[in-house]
């Protein structure tokens, strides 16, 4: 099954189920029961990994709003690599 989208002029944008390959170019609303057409848009994206997905809805969130900086922001602590740990300390 793959997630079309569509868009009705009165009551916006709306999904559907469908197998692949069925989707029309024109359905009708669920709402109004009106004629709506079919939009292209992005995929899911829920089977990038976690980082991925946060920095994406960062990009996202900022887009129209984006954060106000008021210092530098600090340096990001890199994890330190789990071999480390059985090396003889000084
Ligand atoms: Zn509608």
């Amino acid at each position: 099954m793959a997630t079309y989208e569509y868009d009705c002029r009165e009551c916006g944008r709306f999904e559907v189920k469908l197998p692949m390959g069925r989707a029309t170019g024109t359905r009708n609303c669920p709402g109004c029961h009106r004629s709506a057409h079919r939009v292209f848009s992005a995929p899911h994206l829920s089977a990038l990994p976690a980082p991925v997905r946060a920095a994406r809805a960062r990009e996202e969130r900022s887009r129209d709003e984006p954060d106000v900086v008021t210092a530098v922001p600090p340096k990001p602590r890199r994890a330190a690599h789990p071999a480390s740990s059985r090396l003889p300390r000084p």
